[in-house]
This record gives structure tokens, sequence and C-alpha cells, in this order.
């Protein structure tokens, strides 16, 4: 049985659905701060089978024990944490305890009840503002500008530092490039709390209604068209990602990094014309100053993960946006009130 932290949120989610169609059994633990039982309800309506959970705080060591005592945790996929970047600057004590103090009381469990292998969440944020792009793993990480980027470092060093003590441990650090899109259901997807921080959650509440115009924050970055670029892989293919490091760490020991990125950059203005073609009309949008500590362009060299666990993203930018668009203009208001009907919405 596979042990998901933070399954009900959005990329957990969608790990969780991947799980259980290749035939793992699934506890998810979240304690729901930024995501909703709703997720997990329209999973089991899609694989017809029910998925287990705990509503817990994974910084909470004494439940996780008796966790383990009570279910056959063969490995755990670690998503649970906080990821506003802006909030981390606000409330960093927060931001430092749920995601490092909750990583160090989910490892004292594992260890304790003898399950030695761990997928984490890190972020191609740790690599800073790399000089070179491709970023490949070899590339040196830099000095994350904000707490939530310091916190995936501090973790990323302090399972390194587990991994070095204890020769039972296999241990995936998963370097996320720009998660988007959802399901091609269209019944699960991203369902942010107030206003959304990132760039697709954003446009596609424009595209809904829900804001007026999407704020484009600089467009005199050294780039080809002066917005930013990203390189945006579908959550569906970084899902499927984590499954294949499941396997591979299986069979060798230490901590491995692998990023999940598609090898391509996209600028924002790239992003709207994509969109614009999906939805078949403009988007509104206006430029705006450059946002505080964002980057010019970062995009991942992803054949490592290539090589080692025989994954690559499959999905391009328009299936990204076509699956983003799906989920937003059938549950408007995210996982606040039920799907409307595939035919309802044709
Ligand atoms: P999310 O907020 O949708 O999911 C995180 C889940 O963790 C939520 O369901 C939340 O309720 C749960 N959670 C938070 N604190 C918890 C706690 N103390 N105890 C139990 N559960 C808790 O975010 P996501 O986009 O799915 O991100 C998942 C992971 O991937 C996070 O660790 C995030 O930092 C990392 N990541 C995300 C991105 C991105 O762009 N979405 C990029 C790089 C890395
Ligand atoms: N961006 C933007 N408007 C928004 C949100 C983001 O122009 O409302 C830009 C941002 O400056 C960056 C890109 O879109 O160049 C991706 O930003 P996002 O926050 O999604 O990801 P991150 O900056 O964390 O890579």
């Amino acid at each position: 049985m596979i042990l998901v932290t933070g399954g009900a949120g959005y990329i957990g989610s969608h790990a969780v659905y991947e799980l259980l169609q290749a035939g793992h059994q699934v506890l998810v633990l979240d304690n729901l701060c930024n995501s909703s039982r709703q997720s997990l309800a329209r999973i089991e309506q899609l694989v017809g089978r029910r998925v287990e959970f705990v509503r817990a705080d994974v910084r909470n060591r004494a439940m996780l024990s008796s966790l383990f005592a009570s279910f056959p945790v063969t490995a755990v996929l670690h998503f649970a944490g906080l990821k506003a970047v802006g909030e981390s600057v606000a409330e960093p004590l927060r931001y430092y305890e749920t995601n490092v103090s909750g990583s160090i009381a989910l490892c004292q469990a594992m260890a304790e009840a003898g399950i030695f292998r761990l997928v984490f969440s890190s972020s191609a944020t740790v690599y800073g503002e790399a000089s070179q792009m491709p970023i490949s793993e070899d590339c040196p990480t830099g000095q994350p500008t904000n707490p939530y980027g310091q916190s995936k470092l501090m973790i990323e060093n302090v399972l390194r530092g587990l991994a070095a003590s204890d020769p039972r441990w296999s241990i995936g650090l998963l370097r996320y490039f720009n998660p988007i899109g959802a399901h091609e259901s269209g019944l699960i997807g991203e369902d942010p709390t107030g206003v959304p921080n990132n760039l697709v959650p954003y446009m596609l509440q424009v595209a809904v209604g829900r804001r007026a115009a999407l704020n484009i924050y600089g467009d005199d970055y050294p780039t080809p068209d002066g917005t930013g670029v990203r390189d945006y892989i579908h959550v569906v293919d970084l899902a499927r990602g984590h499954l294949k490091a499941l396997e591979r760490l299986e069979q060798q020991r230490g901590v491995a990094v692998w990023n999940l990125g598609t090898g391509r950059g996209y600028s924002v203005l790239e992003m709207v014309r994509t969109f614009e073609a999906v939805i078949g009309r403009p988007l509104p949008h206006v430029i705006c100053p450059r946002r505080p500590g964002d980057i010019a362009q970062c995009w991942s060299d992803p054949g490592k993960a290539w090589r080692e666990l025989d994954w690559r993203a499959e999905r391009d930018l328009t299936a990204m946006l076509a699956d983003a668009w799906r989920w937003q203009s059938r549950n408007p208001h995210g996982y606040a009130q039920p799907a409307k009907t595939l035919a309802a919405t044709g």
C-alpha cells in the first residue's frame, strides 16, 4: 500500500488516480487545509474503487505511527505542504514548520515503522536563477529568494543527510517544473483558494469570467518576446513520473534527483496565444511591471528521467491547456459545486 500525503491536493489527486489505475492500494493523508474531500470522491467515481482517507496533519508524528501500525504501507509519496510563495514571505514560520517539520516527522515515523522508500515533491525553485539553460540535475542549487523555496532546499538536504546516515533509505527528489492541466475527464483539477498566484489558474478564471483581465508581469525580460519563459508540464505526465520513480526506488538505495519537465520553454505571450486558440476567443490581458522575485526563464533538461526512469512528458501545450479548460469550464468554481454533466456542456 502506498501512503500519499497531500493526496487530496492538485498534484497528489492526479497521482492517486494513476496509482489506483496501476493497481496499487492507496492511503491518503491530508488535513484539507488547501483542498477538498471532493477530489477523492471524484477519483472514486472515475476508478470505481474506494480511496482510504485519513484527515490528519503530517506534523503529527504519533498519528503517523499509529497509521503505519494500522496499514501495510510500503512506500510514501510526500506531497503535503504549503506552496504559496508570497504567503511564505508573510508567514515564514508556518511554512518552515509545515514543510520542514512535517517532512521530518514523516521520516521519523517511517523509519520507526521500517518503511524506507520515499518520493518527495521538490521544485525547480531550488535551482534559483540558473546561469544556463536547460537546467540539468547537476546544475548547482541556488539561493531560493523566499521561505517556500528555502524550505524545499532544506528538506532536500535533510533527506540527503538521512540517506547518508542509513543505507536502507531509497529517496527520490522530484524537481517539478511548472505543472498545469488537469485529468482529461474534467473531473479533477487545480482549485486554488483566493486569487490565483500562478499563470494558468489565473488565465482560466479570466476565461470563466471570475476575473477581468490577466496581468502579464513584465515584457522587458531578456527573452524572445520579453515575457517570462517557463517549462510547463501536464499534471498527468508529472503524476506518472512518480510511479516510475517509485518503481526505480525499489531497486536502488540512497538519494536520486530527477527533473520532471518537458525540456521546452514557453513565454507568457505564447501561453496566452495558445490558450486563446483553445477557447476560440481573445483573453483580456494587460502588461504590468515585473513581479518581484520572478526569474526571466527556466526550462529543464529532462534527459536523466528519460534514461533512468523510462519516463518522458507526452502531452503538448495545446493538450495541457485544453484539459485545463475542460476542468475549469465544467467546474467554474472548482470543487465548490458539482461538476456539470458531460452531456450538459457538450
Ligand atoms: P496543493 O496545495 O494542491 O496540495 C498540497 C496538499 O497538502 C493539500 O491537499 C493540502 O491540504 C495538504 N496539506 C498541506 N499542509 C498539510 C499538513 N500539515 N498536513 C496534511 N496535509 C497538508 O499543492 P500541489 O500543487 O498539489 O503541490 C503538491 C506538492 O508539490 C507540494 O509539496 C508543492 O510544494 C510541490 N510543488 C508544487 C508545484 C506547483 O506548481 N503546483 C511546483 C513544485 C512543487
Ligand atoms: N505570470 C503572469 N501573470 C500572472 C501569473 C504569472 O504574467 O498572473 C507570469 C510570471 O511572471 C512567470 C510565468 O507567468 O513568468 C509563470 O508564473 P507562475 O507563477 O505560474 O510560475 P513560477 O513563476 O512559479 O514559475
